[in-house]
């Protein structure tokens, strides 16, 4: 940093003009030095940023002052992207929430980047729209964050993930000049698409402080089953023949046999603890159309092999299938503190393949791999789980998840479809977009923000870096 930390806080005050936002007593500066993910570092000064012209005026003041500047929403992130790796300043945004609004003509919300997501859905839902994006930190995590992250959950299967719904953005670049892109339409396309570009930029290429995003309509009904199988390859082809059908259920997910029994012993639900896998499906749309796809997937499953099935006649049903899903990660949490959530994604056709590599991949290395995840667009979480105090432990770890990388590249498929590269994983970006792709990347970031001023450290590997998954 290249002015003391005394100073930066004087010239920050002549911006923030309320004291309170500006942080810098110890206590604070540790809870600002985690998110979700692996590591802690912290920064030497706090600010919680709550106007367009503030984040500018800090953004200048940086540049001038070749400051660090990491953006952060509710840190939720699993991937490393608001930690202050080089120190500098965290730009909190999780405080500036105060606009929520619902266009139900043009059917868009405007929102302020602190701005928590299921909010947005909430109050769309109250206008017969909704918003689709559903990450399972929904109800905790920002806008901002999952703008920056470009954030998905089960609904990606059938309705996309944030950037399908983003229209417009006000964003402060990171020299701080102002700039809107897009707009409240649809269609668009005066010039470079730069929303996409700073959809999934993980704040490396501006910090968001307003988004337009499209709503939905509300569909009129929704069904959910669950389909058992007495292996997991099974499972899989389940799926693609469930897709091949002619239908898009707007939730598919997947649980193994690990994920089961961990759910079961944490919690009864009568889940079939000798299955291989589960399949718990929510099909959507109108009522008469929802019946006749029931009975498309059950067909669908059949040839797969299904060994049981289950459909929810009521909401509460529907609800306690659906609970065994969100128990999955309470629940293997319980013999050891420490999960290690991927998100490697592959194509459809290569589910299968995915899930028998997996398991070679535990057997290797001897960890406690459990998979779940979205397997309708073959977005699975392979969970390890293991005691991060364990050194010898973790090392295997961190070889497993090297190998579910590559696993998943080797199929065609990404090192994350959801969670962001973060820290963690740009030690491999070269492996999935080679040395010229990665480049590319660098050479724009190099132009919109010069100084590398704005969340460095972060999508591109420094020198030597490797994949660590211990704090020291
Ligand atoms: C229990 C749990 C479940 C999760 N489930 C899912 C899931 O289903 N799907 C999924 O995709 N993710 C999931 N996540 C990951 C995480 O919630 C998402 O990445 C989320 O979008 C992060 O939002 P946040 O507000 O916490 O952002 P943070 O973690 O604070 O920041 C994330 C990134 O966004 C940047 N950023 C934040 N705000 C802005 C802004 N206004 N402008 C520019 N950059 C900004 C930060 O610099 C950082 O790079 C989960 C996490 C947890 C802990």
């Amino acid at each position: 940093m290249g002015i003391k930390t005394e100073e930066l806080h004087t010239l920050l005050s002549e911006i923030i003009q309320d004291e309170t936002r500006i942080l810098t007593e110890t206590f604070d500066l540790v809870s600002y030095s985690f998110d979700a993910s692996f590591g802690s570092f912290t920064p030497d000064i706090v600010v919680q940023a709550m106007s367009t012209t503030e984040v500018a005026a800090i953004m200048k003041l940086a540049n001038q002052h070749n400051v660090a500047v990491y953006p952060r929403g509710q840190a939720t992130g699993l991937s490393g992207g608001s930690l202050p790796v080089h120190g500098g300043i965290v730009l909190d945004l999780s405080q500036w929430n105060d606009q929520l609004d619902i266009d139900p003509i043009d059917m868009v919300a405007t929102v302020s980047p602190g701005v928590i997501t299921a909010d947005i859905n909430d109050a769309a839902m109250k206008e017969g729209l909704m918003y689709p994006p559903d990450p399972s930190s929904a109800h905790v995590s920002t806008i901002g964050g999952n703008l920056a992250e470009n954030s998905g959950g089960p609904r990606g299967l059938k309705y996309g993930v944030t950037k399908d719904y983003v229209i417009g953005l006000e964003v402060v670049t990171p020299e701080g000049e102002v700039i809107r892109t897009g707009g409240r339409t649809i269609k668009n396309v005066t010039g470079f698409d730069l929303t996409k570009l700073i959809v999934g930029s993980e704040g490396t290429l501006g910090v968001i402080t307003e988004a337009t995003v499209r709503l939905h309509p509300k569909p009129l009904a929704t069904k959910t089953m669950m389909t058992v199988f007495h292996n997991i390859v099974d499972a899989g082809k389940a799926v693609t023949l469930i897709l091949t059908s002619g239908i898009v259920p707007s939730k598919l997910e997947i649980m193994d046999n690990a994920s089961i029994v961990a759910v079961e012993e944490y919690e009864p639900l009568g889940l079939p603890t000798d299955a291989g896998a589960l399949l718990l499906i929510e099909l959507d749309g109108h009522p008469r159309a929802i019946e006749d796809e029931m009975e498309r997937v059950k067909e669908a499953c059949t040839k797969a092999h299904m060994a049981d099935v289950q459909v929810a006649e009521t909401a509460e049903e529907e609800q306690e299938l659906w609970k065994a899903r969100k128990l999955v990660s309470p629940a293997i949490v319980r013999e050891k503190p420490t999960k290690i959530s991927e998100d490697a994604t592959v194509p459809r056709s290569k589910i299968p393949e995915m899930f028998e590599r997996l398991m070679v991949i535990k057997e290797k290395y001897d960890v406690d791999l459990v998979v779940f995840g979205h397997a309708g667009d073959g977005n699975l979480h392979p969970n390890i789980i293991a005691d991060k105090r364990d050194h010898e432990e973790m090392r295997r770890v961190e070889q497993a998840v090297g190998e579910i990388f590559e696993a998943a590249v080797d199929l065609g498929g990404t090192l994350s479809g959801e969670h962001g590269i973060g820290t963690l994983k740009a030690p491999f970006m070269e492996m999935e977009l080679g040395e010229v792709g990665l480049d590319l990347m660098k050479r724009i970031k190099t132009s919109w923000d010069p100084n590398n001023i704005l969340n460095p450290g972060k999508i591109f590997p420094e020198p030597g870096q490797k994949l660590v998954l211990t704090d020291d």
